[in-house]
């Protein structure tokens, strides 16, 4: 991905109202409209005076930014972590006729190795999704030894990219859950396992794999 200063908040994949049930249209038109696009606005404003950070991509920028001097430090760890992990998680969902498995595919192999089945990794995840306090996400990561793994950042923070890529995650902040599941962040969690862009995640293993 070679996008750069400045950056844009391209339209959702889908419908606001394509994950219904599991997802309410409020819920994600606000998810996307306002929290994206804040992140989006917030992450351009302090790259407007910066022409040395404006060629680099969102990766780029979660890379470099603790060599910056405070404040851009920290906006640029908020807001390019918020753009990067919106983007990463809305690609990550798809209405729920679309949300199946390729079992032949060698993800699939991958997942078994580490948790057994697929429902196993995503009881693993929900737990992690779980136990962050206060806003954050849960993350299945790709190892560069092939290997997957479970993480969780704090709020608009990033795994590692450098370490670690991400395949799926899952954002807990309770602006994603709020109008609809209230403070209930575990029946979310189940009801947004039905739409998860499993054909994403496989591609976006094909790639750390160099498959693709
Ligand atoms: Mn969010």
């Amino acid at each position: 991905m070679s996008e750069h200063y400045p950056f844009s908040n391209p339209p959702l994949p889908y419908a606001y109202d394509a994950l219904e049930p599991y997802i309410d249209a409020r819920t994600m038109m606000l998810h996307h409209d306002r929290h994206l696009r804040a992140y989006t606005d917030n992450l351009n404003a302090p790259l407007a005076d910066q022409p040395r950070l404006q060629t680099l991509t969102l990766e780029e920028l979660l890379a470099i930014y603790p060599a910056l001097p405070e404040p851009l430090a920290t906006q640029i760890r908020n807001n390019a972590g918020g753009v990067y992990n919106h983007r990463l998680f809305f690609n990550g969902l798809t209405p729920a006729a679309n949300a199946v498995e390729n079992h032949s595919h060698p993800l699939y192999g991958a997942i078994g190795r580490t948790f057994g089945n697929t429902g196993d990794m995503l009881q693993s995840l929900g737990e992690a999704a779980m136990s962050v306090f206060g806003s954050g996400y849960a993350w299945l990561v790709l190892l560069p030894d092939g290997s997957l793994a479970i993480t969780t950042t704090a709020n608009q923070d990033t795994p590692p990219l450098g370490q670690m890529l991400p395949l799926l995650n899952a954002d807990v902040w309770e602006h994603a859950y709020y109008l609809k599941h209230y403070n209930n962040r575990y029946a979310y969690l189940g009801d947004a396992m039905h739409v998860i862009n499993w054909p994403e995640v496989e591609a976006r293993y094909d790639a750390g794999m160099g498959l693709s």
